[in-house]
């Protein structure tokens, strides 16, 4: 059995002040159903660990670099995020992978740092609209997955997370058949690579325009595990009702 993961990522919003939001957060759901994660900027993330220390709710970096240290200016290593208090890392977000240039095999090799430093990797892969236009949603799916996640994902070290470009941000959701669609491919997918026990161990989380008001549907649909969400993270008011819809 799954355990269901509500995971927010603040993106490059917050300073000291917000803070208070997470406190919020951690002081109405002190024993969850549902497990929740808060990915802070970095320059937060050891502030925000020790806001959330003895709660139920874990802290996670927003990316990290595929080595452990060296010549690399302005970028953190998996071992930093873990020495400034996190335990999960997103890797490939669609932002990264359009601000950044990631590629697959970058991200794949940032998965295997990460996970190498025991922290559980949010690997991000979704189509943009003119690849689901193109009717390439599920080759698109396929492919990112196939190339961002590492041989050594299982269920305790790696989660998945479908994020329709499209859709985030933006206010525009999938039809709940087209969450579905997907995200029992990619269970099949994870099926024919890893077997059917790793394969239901790792958790598929849908992102793209999550809020309140259409958490609880989408969360009923098949092989959805939870959600990535972005700006109805940054208030407690709004992330405390998405993680309600999961218990
Ligand atoms: C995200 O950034 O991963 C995301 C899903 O953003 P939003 O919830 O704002 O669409």
């Amino acid at each position: 059995m799954r355990r269901k993961l509500a995971a927010g990522n603040w993106k490059m919003n917050g300073t000291g002040d917000s803070l208070a939001e997470l406190a919020a957060l951690a002081e109405s759901h002190g024993a969850p159903a549902a497990d929740i994660l808060i990915c802070p900027p970095a320059t937060l993330l050891s502030r925000a660990a020790d806001t959330a220390r003895g709660s139920a709710v874990a802290i996670g970096g927003q990316d990290c670099h595929a080595n452990a240290s060296g010549a690399h200016t302005g970028d953190l290593s998996a071992a930093m995020l873990k020495d400034a208090g996190a335990s999960a890392v997103i890797l490939g977000h669609s932002e990264r992978r359009a601000d950044h240039g990631e590629r697959d095999a970058q991200i794949c090799a940032k998965a295997e740092a990460a996970i190498g430093e025991g922290l559980t990797a949010v690997i991000c892969i979704g189509e943009t609209l003119a690849e689901r236009e193109a009717g390439d949603t599920l080759k698109v799916a396929g492919t990112q997955l196939a190339g961002s996640v590492p041989a050594s994902a299982a269920g305790a070290n790696t989660v998945i997370a479908y994020e329709p470009v499209w859709a985030i941000g933006t206010g525009k959701v999938p039809t709940l058949e087209q969450i579905a669609e997907v995200h029992d491919f990619l269970r099949a997918e994870l099926t024919s690579r890893f077997g059917a026990e790793t394969a239901d161990s790792i958790r598929l989380l849908y992102g793209g325009s999550v809020k309140p008001s259409n958490a609880a549907e989408i969360f009923a649909v098949s092989n959805v595990d939870g959600a990535l969400v972005g700006g109805a993270s940054l208030k407690a008011a709004d992330f405390s009702p998405i993680i309600s819809a999961l218990e």
